[in-house]
């Protein structure tokens, strides 16, 4: 996947040292080996329908939409969700459909989602999520706040959700409804 095109001109340069830069709106697009991890405790096999909560640079996406069928990604921040668009389309990716709003809500008219992978850090599995997954779907997450979170894997059971923590990573926080007000309250741990 060509990284350079989803950061800023200035920091092609950087494009493909395993770090997070800046995109923009004070966002990042995430550590490359952090989204590797990620994507792979999902375990996609080419058939899934993906719902991707934190959109920022549209670099996640283009790579989930090579790992399954359908990717449906909401992005909070409308200017960024719309460089992602364009980046997307000029990549000829027309498997990911993008939506401004906040992604805390899901995406309710394409669900059940047979997994969801959220790219910012929130206090807890937002519970609209978790409804919205699939029986055996897969959830991945980094909980925390912005000054540190762990990677947490919850699965759907016939009989509830299991859930399984990861290391630790660093990512710009969740906010929304079901997540951090603000950024001062994801810095303070509430
Ligand atoms: N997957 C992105 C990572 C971007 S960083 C990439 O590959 O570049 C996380 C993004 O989550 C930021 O753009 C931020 O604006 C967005 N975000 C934070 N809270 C959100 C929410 N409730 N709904 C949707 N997007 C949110």
């Amino acid at each position: 996947m060509p990284r350079h095109l989803f950061v800023p001109e200035a920091l092609r340069g950087k494009a493909y040292a395993n770090t997070s830069l800046p995109i923009g709106d004070g966002q990042t697009i995430s550590q490359p080996l952090t989204v590797a991890g990620m994507l792979q405790m999902l375990r996609l096999t080419g058939a899934e329908r993906v719902l991707e909560v934190g959109t920022g640079s549209g670099y996640q996406a283009a790579l989930l939409a090579r790992l399954c069928e359908q990717v449906f990604t909401v992005e909070r921040i409308e200017s960024l969700g719309r460089q992602a668009r364009r980046v997307l389309d000029s990549l000829g990716i027309f498997n990911v459909n993008v939506r401004i709003g906040d992604g805390t809500m899901g995406w309710s008219r394409y669900q059940p989602y047979d997994a969801i992978v959220i790219a910012a850090a929130g206090p807890s599995p937002p519970r609209v999520l978790l409804e919205q997954l699939a029986p055996g779907g897969r959830m991945v997450m980094p909980e925390g706040g912005s000054q540190g979170a762990r990677i947490v894997l919850v699965e759907r059971c016939e009989n509830g959700y299991t859930r399984t923590s990861g290391g630790q990573c660093r990512f710009v926080p969740l906010i929304g409804k079901e997540a951090w007000s603000d950024e001062s309250s994801a810095a303070n741990g509430g």
